[in-house]
């Protein structure tokens, strides 16, 4: 139970708004809830939130309103074209967890500060594991003082809350790590598939390249070969974990980003490209350390052909 309990109107009650807004309930919060799938806000009830009849009513009656919707349009929609701003008491804070845009978060905040509220865009990583037991990192852009309010609650739903900058900074704090995370997991992918081209065992670069230079996530926590790291989703035929589709639109949004703001990021642009193709692909229900497999598939379809028995090749 917390000392100052606060009224939470949480919109977007999927994956992970669900438990995050579970975790603010568990903590002695109310939480007024509202998804456009009934469903979710039946699952929200059972687990203490009080189902709002729309996102303007669970936002007229709170404190704090907290978004955590799929993508930038949807949290557009809500704060310009269905104004849900102006239908909360002046001086709300409105808190956006969604990935999104850096610009359509900017925008969010201003469409915020037009009807007269406080605002701060922050993003998590930790996936839905860390949304359920509570230890989401977020990454928060906005003003201090909005940051100090929202601290608290931050706490709740995660284990680290860094204030990153003003608007928009928490966004390009997530799309920065995310570009690095998903040009690491190819490039661990890479080596491995070339490991074993070269007669290597999973085993045998992941102990050295484990405590070498080529350290990092995506080889120590997230390894994409089954074996050297038991956690990894590769032991169970890449079920997520972190899925692919996700990934690929952490790494459009940073490629978007890289070109409007004239970036060389070849790779960051190259590795966009790969998990688009992968995400739509055989990549659509796996965690996005599955790229091995179809970065292993391409290699086979580039080795020479071996002469069929008896014959020249
Ligand atoms: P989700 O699709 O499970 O949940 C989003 C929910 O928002 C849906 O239930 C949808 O019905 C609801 N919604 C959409 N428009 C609405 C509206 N106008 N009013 C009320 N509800 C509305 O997605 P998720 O996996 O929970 O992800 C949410 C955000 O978190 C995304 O931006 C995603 O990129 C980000 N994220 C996800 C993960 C993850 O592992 N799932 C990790 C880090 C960040």
């Amino acid at each position: 139970m917390v000392n100052s309990s606060r009224t939470i109107g949480f919109i977007g009650l999927g994956h992970m708004g669900g438990p995050m807004a579970a975790n603010l309930v568990e903590a002695g919060h109310r939480v007024l809830g509202h998804d456009l799938v009934p469903g979710l806000l039946d699952a929200a009830a059972a687990g203490g939130v009080e189902p709002a009849g729309s996102s303007a009513q669970a936002a007229a009656a709170a404190d704090v309103v907290i978004t955590m919707l799929p993508a930038g349009r949807h949290v557009l929609a809500l704060y310009r074209e269905e104004g849900l701003p102006a239908a909360a008491r002046p001086g709300t804070l409105f808190i956006d967890c969604s990935t999104i845009d850096v610009a359509d978060a900017r925008a969010a905040h201003e469409a915020a500060a037009a009807a007269g509220m406080r605002s701060l865009d922050a993003p998590v990583s930790g996936g839905v594991v860390g949304a359920e037991a509570g230890t989401l990192t977020f990454m928060a852009g906005g003003g201090e003082a909005e940051f100090a309010q929202a601290e608290p609650l931050l706490a709740v739903m995660g284990r680290k809350a860094v204030h990153c900058g003003g608007p928009g900074a928490g966004q390009a704090a997530k799309i920065c790590n995310n570009m690095i995370l998903g040009i690491s997991m190819i490039a661990v992918s890479e080596a491995f598939v070339l490991g074993e081209s070269l007669g290597l065992s999973h085993q045998a670069l992941f102990d050295v390249a484990s405590t070498a230079s080529g350290q990092c996530w995506s080889l120590s926590v997230n390894c994409p070969v089954p074996g050297p790291v038991p956690g990894s989703p590769a032991n169970r035929d890449y079920r997520p974990g972190f899925a692919a589709p996700l990934m690929a639109k952490d790494l459009g949004l940073a490629a978007g980003a890289a070109r409007a703001a004239g970036v060389d990021a070849e790779l960051g642009l190259r590795a966009a490209e790969l998990y688009a193709a992968y995400a739509e692909g055989p990549g659509v229900e796996e965690d996005f350390s599955g790229i091995v497999r179809a970065i292993r598939d391409r290699s086979r379809s580039l080795r020479p052909l071996t002469a069929p028995e008896g014959g020249t090749a």
